[in-house]
Parts: C-alpha cells; structure tokens; sequence
C-alpha cells in the first residue's frame, strides 16, 4: 500500500483510499481511481477467457491423441476453444474502447 499526495491538502495518505482523510476530499470523482478498477475488471476477462480457450484446446488434442472422454466434452471443446478466443478478442476491443 503505497503513500501518495492528496491533490487538495497535500498531505501523505493511502493511495487506495476514496477520500483524504485530513480535508476529506472524495477521489471518485476524479477518474484515475476508477481506471485501474476498470482494467482489473478486464483482467479477469483475459484470465477466464484464456482459461476457456486453454482447457478447450486440451481437451481436443487430447481427444485427438487417442485419450478416451466422453462424446459430449469432445463436441464441447472446439466451442470453448473458440468461445475463449472470441471472449479475449471481444474483451481487449472493450478494454481498448472504455
Ligand atoms: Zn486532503
């Protein structure tokens, strides 16, 4: 938890507090604490989306390579494989966009 400067006062707080706790001037008003929770939101899109994509390739091959499971997980991985890619594209073109 880092020190910083409150823009108003200048006085050393957290930099995760949502206000100065000396001249109680609020931060979620001034954009730059909503940013990072916004790209963190994203983050975990990348996470779950790669984690889909990952598993649905790894079922696949193999299924592929001879691995017996059943029908229903190997018609569903080509649609995870895909869905995860189309999630991350999707959500890098939303982070890009907000
Ligand atoms: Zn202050």
């Amino acid at each position: 938890m880092a020190m910083i400067a409150c823009s108003r006062c200048r006085k050393q707080i957290s930099s995760e507090a949502t206000a100065c706790r000396h001249c109680g001037r609020t931060f979620n008003s001034d954009g730059s604490a909503s940013k990072p929770r916004r790209k963190r939101s994203f983050a975990v899109h990348y996470l779950l989306s790669m984690v889909l994509a990952v598993a649905g390739a790894a079922i696949y091959i193999s299924a592929i390579t001879g691995t017996e499971m059943s029908p229903y997980l190997v018609a569903a991985a080509p649609v995870m494989g895909i869905g995860g890619t189309l999630w991350y594209v999707a959500a890098r073109i939303m982070a890009y966009i907000v």
